[in-house]
């Protein structure tokens, strides 16, 4: 097991929740860290309040908990703050960026320099013959806004009304659903910061420790070596139809491009046979998608969640007479409560929450969960919807298959080029399953595939991320040794890289293995 030179990273915050939320940025960059000094000489991040003796410390890196508490430190230091609303961006790579759009607590001072900016602000500060840092950025309550708040979805009173029809909401014609669901505002635009404001946060806490550190950060690579960023197809089959034609028509494709993927099935909204599911579950992989798939799930008590879940769950599993594992909800719908049932009720993963989308089905507002990489939560594995779904794109905004296409394409290069998990959803009961757009189906399917990726099925890729989530570091005395993970044989093909520095080009990584 590697055993690497590695700088003593000391995590510190005022509450629980805000010690989990640095961990947690720890533990999806896989880097050493501690809760409790061990070493001389940590380099400390806090959350909050300076540290009573940031002065005598070898390093302290503090963010701000909130606008009075950003003032406070300002006090304590002599500065002013002002505060400053808009975007910021950062680079991670020479061609690639990560932005947010946030409010900045800029502090002011003579005594002050800037060691990382964006867009002309200042994300990290340090204050002049100390090694006190300031954070410009509120890490931990900007994380806590986008992702947890990202999993809550509340149900508009329009969805609510579409819900108590006497009829299930599916037997409404898909051109009137589609002409109720269709947004009215504004031209089509996914950016960075909409996908991805947790890709700038997790970034600004990497590249701030090490611009502190001055010495090499061990980490873990986001998938096995060799490969620098993941693709999973997957499909909701909404209809007979989409079951026994278009599926089948997809299917020729991805066989043709040896892509296995994962087809999400509803357990008793139209029959089916283990022929039918036969004819997917032998090249590609068979999830979970509700019983009924009448968008009443997000709306059902804890006891009601659970009951469903388990049902589409055991109906499916009978039927195919294969394990199902995986777990996708109707219309994307989400909450935390929903995705800790999907975990009661033994799926291994969830696919439900859209990393963003222009048009919730019920918030019927933008919305997401701002990140393109799975993350666990209440115990549940989540794999984000990372690219806009064809039904968005096509039957929502009015693109052309073409167009949708070359927006998922450039969407998809933003992804890799961060190495994150580029997530695709195609109905085969819409457009790219029709015959006349299958060749702009093969050219998604091509154009989403970019040098050093990786095809995985959504479970593989589940599979992958709790394994890696076991790794981790055995750190002390200025050393930290690999944790193999669980299974511990599959250790070896881990990527174990040293961030050596971070600076206008992003992050200099050098691997190891
Ligand atoms: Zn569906």
């Amino acid at each position: 097991m590697p055993n690497v030179a590695s700088p003593e990273l000391l995590l510190a915050g005022e509450h629980n929740q805000s010690l989990g939320v640095l961990r947690e940025y720890a533990e999806f960059w896989k880097t050493p860290y501690s809760l409790e000094q061990t070493g001389q000489d940590p380099v400390v991040f806090a959350s909050g309040d300076l540290p009573d003796d940031a002065e005598r410390m070898r390093a302290c890196i503090v963010c701000p908990s909130g606008p009075e508490n950003a003032r406070s430190i300002a006090r304590r230091l002599g500065l002013d703050l002002s505060l400053k609303a808009g975007p910021l961006r950062i680079p991670v790579s020479k061609s690639t960026s990560v932005s947010i759009n946030t409010i900045a607590y800029e502090f002011q001072g003579p005594n002050l320099e800037t060691l990382i900016s964006g867009s002309g602000k200042t994300v990290l500060q340090r204050v002049k013959g100390t090694q006190i840092h300031l954070m410009c950025v509120g890490l931990v309550t900007d994380y806590v806004k986008q992702l947890y708040g990202g999993l809550h979805d509340p149900p508009s009173a329009k969805f609510h009304f579409i819900t108590r029809m006497p009829f299930s909401y599916s037997a409404i014609p898909v051109g009137i659903r589609s002409r109720f669901f269709r947004s009215t505002t504004g031209p089509f635009e996914v950016g960075e910061e909409k996908l991805g404001a947790i890709e700038f946060l997790r970034a600004a806490f990497l590249a701030s420790v090490s611009v502190v550190a001055h010495s090499p950060i061990p980490r873990i690579g986001f998938w096995k070596q060799g490969v620098s960023s993941a693709i999973a197809v997957s499909h909701d089959v909404e209809t007979s139809q989409g079951l026994r034609s278009g599926a089948r028509r997809l299917l020729e494709v991805e066989t043709k491009l040896g892509i296995r993927s994962t087809w999400n099935i509803p357990s008793s909204r139209y029959p089916i046979s283990k022929d039918d599911l036969n004819a997917i579950a032998k090249w590609g992989e068979l999830g979970a998608h509700d019983t009924k798939h009448d968008g009443r799930l997000v709306l059902a008590d804890s006891d009601g969640m659970l009951e469903r879940l388990r049902a589409c769950r055991r109906e499916l599993e009978f039927v195919a007479g294969t394990a199902v594992i995986g777990f996708r909800s109707p219309l994307l719908q989400h909450s935390r409560g929903l995705l800790a049932s999907t975990h009661k009720a033994g799926f291994m993963f969830d696919s439900s929450v859209p990393s963003w989308e222009r048009l919730s089905p019920t918030s019927f507002r933008p919305h997401g969960v701002g990140t393109v990489f799975p993350f666990w939560v209440d115990g549940c594995l989540e794999l984000p919807v990372s690219l806009p779904q064809d039904h968005q794109l096509i039957r929502v905004v009015g693109m052309t298959p073409a167009d949708a296409a070359d927006g998922m394409i450039q969407i998809s290069k933003w992804i890799s080029g961060i190495g994150g998990a580029s997530v695709l959803l195609v109905h085969p009961d819409y457009e790219f399953a029709f015959p006349e757009n299958l060749t702009e189906y093969e050219r998604l399917l091509h154009g989403i595939i970019q040098p050093g990726s990786t095809v995985m099925t959504l479970g593989e890729m589940a599979e992958w991320w709790r394994f890696r989530s076991s790794a981790g570091w055995k750190a002390g005395d200025g050393r930290a040794e690999l944790r193999q993970g669980n299974p511990p044989d599959a250790s070896s093909r881990l990527e174990v890289q040293l961030v050596r520095s971070y600076g206008e080009d992003g992050f200099e990584v050098e691997m190891l293995n």
